[in-house]
């Protein structure tokens, strides 16, 4: 039995230990005895990528909104603290209670992208959790799966004891509470999941049987229920129902979208052939301006974040976007808060929105023609010229942007050569029209490529995927063809693309050649650097599996692995589509025109929703400010600004201690903003708050006096008051301890004092180097940074060295601003000629400073 353990028996030994600390500003911690149903929601992905994925966030605020149930969060981690676990036989924990994964009820995992699979067996073997559904005991946590990739979950099948398909915002409560009943009677697992099989959208795996034929094409889905046949996507027919983000997760340290993300509609109606979300996320629901706007300034308000993405599939074509962005703008400028959109489509990022954008930060986009001739994007069902694309960069060139990303496939059905060099035609028009319309400064075109995959429930689900030499030749014809000048070229790994597409349309079988690459040591699968085919291709041949048999063309007929999932969407109209692919003929989107016959709406439940832009119109005719709220202006040009500067002392003690200077800096920007206390902003590009910070602290130091000093447009009333707003927004372990007006210097020169208590405690031998030490005028060691050895005589910086107790010494250090300093611990390990890692265990406190 693995036992729990507390957080500094890891921490200290690992990279980027924010991720596994926890104490976000609103998270949930509960109680754990006194609540009597317990969930862990588990992104099977690092820290930095599952913390940015909104759908695990909403249902862990809707789960935790219940009294009667607990939610806590666990990511993957990474191989060192994956490692770390293993050699001390430590469980894998959630973030909040830091409790065994074990110890949970039911354990909900997503399902994101195909390249995470073997993530989820490290998970559950970390957790103790046997791989396979069949092989857990009747107490065991119920083992959930949804998300993206559930909708053809063949590949996992074997592991997960239950499957949502499709929106779980209604369908987890109905989850959680037949399984808190289940628990509550003490059902056998069995009955807990026929239970589970009744709620639409659950699918239980356990219940289905497919058999093969002899090339490996599926014979039979055999349903074990009779009552269960297929099972079809839920579908949540109204967003605005469910408000719930108002108090997003403030992650502490970096994550991949560190923003706070309103969903401002779901589903696409554009109907891209190749696109799986444009299809599993249909019909297209609109937030109303009114509630985006209520859930971007709650949001912001709570959470301190300095950008806003308004996400959807193509957030470009929400209805009122041309209204609602400049009315967020205005809230949001003053206070250098941006506003960016990740999802634009070509045709729908008009030069207005472009504007609005602008005016806080210049935030990226990407454009995706996807194909880079006309022709393919009529295959495709792009539904955008060339024009529309070059007519987009010149717009956007004109406004100041100096990088264009452009996004292609290659591999799609019908591609050509000629389809190949239009890319980079295309490539280089947009490269010309950059050097024409742009200002001063060079433009910059980043042409990324990947390899098409095809998905399950698109239209081209049954077309072949190419294959990796293919992907290669055509990478090779690209690098060639692009000009070098001007042009940045990425390219998706094709050995990645390929297993992506072995999962894509994979069936049950993949389970084995799963769990064989993953005992190999298959690992985080989605990052390049630990990505590595040989092991899927040696556990491919131990299995008897060709992982080049899954990219053939499927028939027509043929049962898919995915035959008894619906999407909603009719099988036919796919076919129609596909058909239509091949006559290059134009499927037009239904926000906008008429039904298209695609199955999913009975337009009394399900049917889209979209807001009409003409609604807002007289309203803004009048000219009066949205929402009855004040038009604000954008921020104050330098020139009107004023300075009041505050030095405002902290400490930082805990756990808290493990996140970097970095984190501590983005920290406090947020809580500035929570406690609505406005600084003074750097100029340019990006602007940040006016706050200089102390000396960077070593990562593990718990601090009792740090500082930092804050440059604010107007004095502060009342600086008791303005120290509890502060302690009031800090996570847990860093508290304000005096704010005082300041001529805004900080220190230069400094002394800092430390307590260290040792762990290992000082042999005879240690004090004796000691001794020696503190006998010296000189103390030269070699230190390497960024690759280069350099030499430091640190004797000086050590201003005294004290043996208090057996295992505590008090060291004072001398640091300069214009000087490379020396941390505690690694003038402690010098001196004790070892190796820094034996002391990370030790408590090391910096009690105060002095000016000298
Ligand atoms: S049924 Fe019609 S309106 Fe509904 S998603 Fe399909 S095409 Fe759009």
């Amino acid at each position: 039995m693995k036992r729990n353990f507390e957080q500094r028996e890891t921490l200290p030994f690992v990279n980027k230990p924010g991720r596994y600390l926890g104490h976000e500003y609103n998270a949930f911690v509960k109680n754990w005895e006194q609540t009597p149903l317990h969930c862990a929601l588990v992104f099977p992905d690092l820290y930095e990528i599952g913390m940015s994925h909104q759908g695990l966030q909403i249902l862990y605020h809707i789960l935790n909104a219940q009294d009667s149930v607990l939610a806590e969060r666990c990511y993957c981690p990474d191989k060192d603290m994956e490692e770390l676990l293993r050699s001390r036989n430590l469980p894998l924990c959630s973030l909040e209670n830091n409790r065994p994964l074990l110890d949970f009820d039911l354990i909900g995992i997503t399902l994101p992208y195909e390249l995470c699979y073997t993530n989820i067996l490290t998970i559950l073997d970390l957790a103790s959790i046997p791989l396979r559904s069949t092989d857990r005991d009747e107490d065991m946590p119920i083992v959930l799966g949804g998300g993206s990739c559930s909708l053809n979950p063949e590949p996992v099948a074997d592991f997960f004891d239950a499957i949502l398909l499709g929106d779980g915002e209604e369908a987890i409560l109905e989850i959680a509470e037949s399984v808190r009943l289940g628990r509550k009677d003490q059902l056998p697992r069995a009955a807990i999941l026929e239970k589970l099989a009744a709620i639409p959208g659950v699918y239980i795996p356990s219940h289905f049987k497919p058999s093969y034929k002899d090339d490996g094409s599926i014979a039979e889905i055999k349903a074990l229920n009779p009552d269960f046949q297929v099972v079809t996507r839920r579908v949540l027919n109204d967003l605005s129902k469910l408000d719930h983000l108002l108090h997003p997760l403030v992650p502490n340290s970096k994550i991949v979208h560190d923003r706070l993300g309103v969903e401002v509609a779901r589903g696409c109606t554009r109907g891209c052939r190749f696109c799986q979300a444009g299809i599993i996320y249909r019909p297209v629901r609109e937030r109303s301006p009114e509630q985006i706007f209520e859930l971007a300034s709650q949001g912001i308000k709570n959470s301190g974040f300095d950008e806003l993405a308004l996400l959807s599939l193509s957030t470009g074509d929400y209805s009122c976007l041309g209204t609602t962005l400049p009315q967020l703008m205005d809230r949001f400028s003053r206070q250098a808060i941006s506003v960016s959109m990740p999802s634009m489509r070509v045709g729908t990022l008009t030069q207005e929105l472009m504007d609005q954008i602008k005016r806080v930060r210049k935030t990226g986009f990407t454009l995706a023609p996807e194909a880079g001739s006309e022709r393919l994007r009529r295959v495709i069902n792009k539904g955008i010229t060339e024009d529309d694309l070059l007519n987009t960069s010149r717009d956007a060139f004109g406004l100041g942007w100096k990088v264009m990303k452009l996004y292609f496939m290659i591999g799609l059905p019908t591609e050509t050569l000629e389809d190949i060099e239009a890319i980079a035609e295309l490539a280089n028009k947009t490269k010309e029209v950059g050097s024409r319309s742009g200002g001063r400064g060079r433009q910059q075109i980043n042409v990324s490529v990947g390899t098409f995959v095809p998905k399950p429930h698109t239209p081209f689900q049954w077309d072949a995927q190419i294959s990796i030499e293919e992907s290669r030749e055509k990478i090779s014809l690209l690098k060639k063809i692009l000009p070098r000048k001007g042009i940045n070229f990425k390219w998706h790994d094709p050995e990645q693309s390929l297993l992506e597409g072995v999962f894509s349309r994979g069936d049950r079988r993949l389970a084995d050649l799963l769990e064989t690459a993953w005992r190999k040591g298959a690992r985080l699968d989605g990052w390049s650097d630990y990505f590595d085919l040989s092991r899927w291709q040696e556990a491919a041949d131990e299995c008897s599996l060709c992982l080049s048999d899954f990219l053939r063309p499927r028939g027509l007929e043929e049962i898919l692995p995915w035959h008894h999932l619906s999407s909603g969407v009719d099988e036919n109209f796919l076919k129609e589509e596909l058909q239509k692919a091949h006559t290059e003929a134009y499927t037009p989107d239904c926000r906008y025109h008429d039904c298209q016959k695609c199955g999913l709406c009975d337009f009394k439940v399900i049917k889209p929703v979209v807001i009409d832009r003409k609604q807002r119109q007289p309203e803004e005719a009048e000219g009066k400010p949205p929402f009855g709220l004040p038009k604000q202006t954008d921020r104050p040009q330098q020139n009107e600004e004023l300075h009041f500067r505050y030095f405002v002392t902290y400490s930082r003690m805990g756990d808290i201690c493990y996140l970097g200077h970095l984190e501590i800096l983005q920290i406090v920007f947020r809580v500035l903003r929570r406690a609505g206390i406005e600084t003074n902003f750097s100029k340019g590009f990006n602007p940040s708050p006016k706050v200089s910070f102390g000396p960077a602290m070593p990562v593990g130091t718990q601090s009792l006096a740090e500082y930092f000093v804050m440059d604010l447009p107007m004095p502060l009333d009342n600086l008791e008051e303005a120290r509890e707003r502060l302690n009031k927004q800090m996570p847990p372990g860093l508290t304000v301890q005096k704010i005082v007006l300041s001529n805004g210097k900080v220190p230069q020169e400094m002394v800092s004092s430390y307590r260290i208590t040792l762990y290992p405690t000082l042999s005879s031998n240690d004090k004796q180097l000691i001794e020696k030490f503190l006998a010296t005028d000189s103390f030269t060691v070699k230190r390497v940074r960024k690759g280069k050895v350099m030499e430091i005589d640190f004797r000086p910086l050590v201003v005294s060295l004290e043996c208090i107790e057996e295992e505590t010494l008090s060291l004072e250090l001398l640091s300069k601003a214009s000087q490379a300093g020396v941390k505690p611990l690694e003038a402690l390990a010098s001196i004790l000629q070892k190796e820094q890692k034996e002391l990370l265990s030790s408590v090391v406190i910096k009690t105060g400073w002095k000016e000298v």
